[in-house]
């Protein structure tokens, strides 16, 4: 099982993981013809692709899924206060409801959802396997609760936001109800509390983990890899960046 990242951050999101002959994305915050381009740096084009997965209906998430799932054939997996929050007039035949603690499977990759708190409707975050290895993906929480802690443990391989800096948020340019909204238990992790939910999962098979939605206002990619690599006792050039412009290439879950 391998993964990589066409983008991440609040400008659009988008993870590809791919098992055998099953490739999934987890969101598509990018339209038909930039998903294109970004899927074309790692030589596939969008029929490659089987399915997306949807965590949330903000933009960044959700903004190319319908348009790209008609052009490319893709079936859309989400729960359904996502499909409602976002129109259920855009669902199409290979539309399929999940529940938010119910594992299923896309051809070869095995999928358990989970539910995560965050200013959406019926958020979900995954973890992804291929009956091998485990892959985690966090992004878009307010907090950490003790359910993502006991879903994300044991991976080989984490993608965990770490949306901003605490002191740079509070300091920064955004107005004070953003910067709550953004804080707040409803929004986004911090490096600190991505730091702290690092520290509380078994870490015994890890062998990848990429900081992922980090703000480009609120955020470094120096800070965060210092708060990750503190809880892991590793070196911060070992902490992989999923960056806005250029995701990350593949890695194997396995090496
Ligand atoms: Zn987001
Ligand atoms: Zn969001």
């Amino acid at each position: 099982m391998r993964f990589a990242s066409l983008g991440s951050g609040s400008r659009g999101n988008a993870l590809l993981v791919e098992a055998g002959n099953t490739r999934v994305l987890i969101d598509a915050g990018f339209g038909p013809r930039e998903m294109t381009r970004r899927l074309a740096r790692l030589n596939l084009t969008g029929e490659d692709v089987d399915a997306v997965l949807v965590t949330h209906e903000h933009a960044d998430h959700v903004g190319g899924v319908f348009a790209c799932a008609r052009r490319f054939g893709w079936t859309v997996l989400l729960t359904h206060g996502t499909l409602f929050a976002c129109r259920p007039d855009r669902a199409h035949e290979r539309t399929r409801i999940i529940d938010s603690h119910e594992a299923f499977s896309v051809g070869d990759l095995g999928i358990q959802p989970f539910p995560v708190p965050h200013d959406a409707r019926e958020p979900v975050q995954f973890v992804m396997t291929d009956g091998a290895g485990r892959i985690g993906v966090l992004t878009d929480a307010g907090h950490v609760t003790p359910h993502m802690v006991a879903m994300l443990d044991g991976c080989d391989a984490l993608v965990l936001e770490c949306n901003h800096d605490a002191q740079m948020l509070a300091q920064g340019s955004y107005p004070p109800a953003l910067k709550r909204r953004v804080g707040g238990p409803w929004g986004h992790l911090d490096n600190a509390a991505a730091a702290s939910l690092l520290g509380q999962l078994d870490v015994l098979r890890l062998r990848h983990v990429i900081a992922a939605h980090l703000s480009e206002q609120n955020n470094s990619p120096m800070l965060a890899r210092a708060a990750l690599s503190a809880a892991l006792g590793c070196t911060p050039d070992w902490i992989g960046i999923a960056t806005q412009s250029e995701g990350f290439g593949w890695r194997d879950s396995g090496a």
